[in-house]
């Protein structure tokens, strides 16, 4: 069995929750191991957002979303957890040692990990965008399709149609004007918008300064270019009308489809199709030894911010090690 010995606590995903997690089991002098399917830890801030503010993080009254999960993995990883970057949880089984009743999470990358308790912090499990609807569009990723906006020094001097109507596509939109060519073409299906109305509004304001081109009812039909991307077909749907359009970076912020893949089937109880059924005062899902924590975790009323997730994990965290030792659950202060 590949996996490199027995852990207290393994934790499933490295979003802001998961890091929480370690910092309050690492804190209890658990040992840790965490999971995460992609190549960076961070969860969806680091994914989708790294370059947008977060305003609503006790004690950051700004913080940009790479600087916060910077700092959570500060916190979370000082206490010297194994971070398993790049595998994707497979299956969960219980298996026993040297008489000890333990909890085998199996990966895509063929090891099996041994612990004593978990958390699950999975967030929306494995998440891909939402893609358009032109035929081999896959194609054309690394060549000038983008579904996040990782770092905006890779649009720089580019001409960029975004598309989408929510607030991804207008922050964007706003966002890369000091780094984009102007105008940036907004495109959207529809004619009404998702988005925050101060983004609209801004956005309409640059429009009229020829800043921003605005698009509906519109959509993009057809990529071209040779090697790398370099132009669009826009399709206007009320008139049927299609033009071509200059495009060296089309950004389609088009949202998430996300499934809790594997993890639906391991029995454990759902609420709704999405969420990890726990009790919200332990975090115990209906599996003995297993939590959950953050977006991944549901109850009546739940509320999917980072705030509520690091409060779970501090309580997933401290009923693990309750479990685990056979105590009653005692948070420690961390003052020194
Ligand atoms: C655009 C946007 C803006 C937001 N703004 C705010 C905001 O301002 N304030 C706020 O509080 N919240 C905000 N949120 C929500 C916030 O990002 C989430 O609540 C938070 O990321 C949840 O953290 P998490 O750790 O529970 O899950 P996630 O951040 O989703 O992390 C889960 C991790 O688990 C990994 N994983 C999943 N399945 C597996 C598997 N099978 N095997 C291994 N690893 C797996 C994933 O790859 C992922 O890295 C925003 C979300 C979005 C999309």
């Amino acid at each position: 069995m590949n996996g490199d010995g027995v852990v207290d606590i393994t934790i499933l995903g490295a979003g802001p929750t998961g890091l929480a997690a370690a910092y309050y089991a690492g804190h209890r002098d658990a040992s840790v191991r965490i999971v995460e399917s992609l190549e960076q830890i961070g969860g969806q801030v680091a994914a989708t957002y790294p370059e947008k503010h977060v305003y609503d993080v006790a004690g950051f009254p700004k913080i940009l979303g790479q600087r916060l999960v910077d700092m959570c993995a500060e916190q979370g990883l000082q206490y010297g957890a194994d971070v398993r970057l790049g595998e994707e949880a497979k299956t969960l089984e219980r298996v026993s040692e040297d008489g000890e009743e333990l909890l085998a999470l199996s990966t895509n990358e063929a090891n099996t990990y041994l612990s004593r308790a978990m958390i699950i912090t999975a967030g929306h499990g494995a998440f891909e965008p939402r893609k358009l609807a032109v035929e081999r569009i896959d194609e054309w990723q690394g060549r000038g399709l983008h579904y996040v906006v990782k770092e905006k020094a890779q649009f720089a001097g580019k001409r960029c149609v975004i598309v989408g109507g929510g607030d991804s596509a207008l922050d964007w939109t706003l966002g890369l004007q000091d780094t984009a060519d102007l105008p940036i073409t907004l495109v959207h299906r529809r004619d009404r918008f998702r988005a925050l109305e101060t983004s609209l509004n801004e956005a309409r304001r640059l429009e009229a300064e020829g800043a921003v081109r605005i698009l509906t009812p519109h959509e993009v039909r057809e990529v071209h270019g040779d090697g790398h991307m370099e132009a669009v077909t826009i399709e206007n749907t009320a008139t049927g009308e299609a033009e071509r359009y200059g495009c060296e970076a089309l950004i389609t912020l088009l949202g998430f489809v996300s499934h809790l893949g594997s993890i639906a089937e391991w029995d454990l109880e759902l609420e709704g199709k999405r969420q990890i059924k726990i009790d919200p005062m332990t975090c115990a899902t209906s599996l003995p030894g297993v939590y959950a924590a953050g977006d991944v975790a549901g109850y009546p009323g739940k509320i999917t911010l980072i705030t509520i997730g690091m409060g779970e994990a501090a309580i997933a965290a401290n009923n693990a090690i309750a479990l685990i030792r056979g105590e009653k659950v005692q948070p420690k202060y961390s003052t020194d």
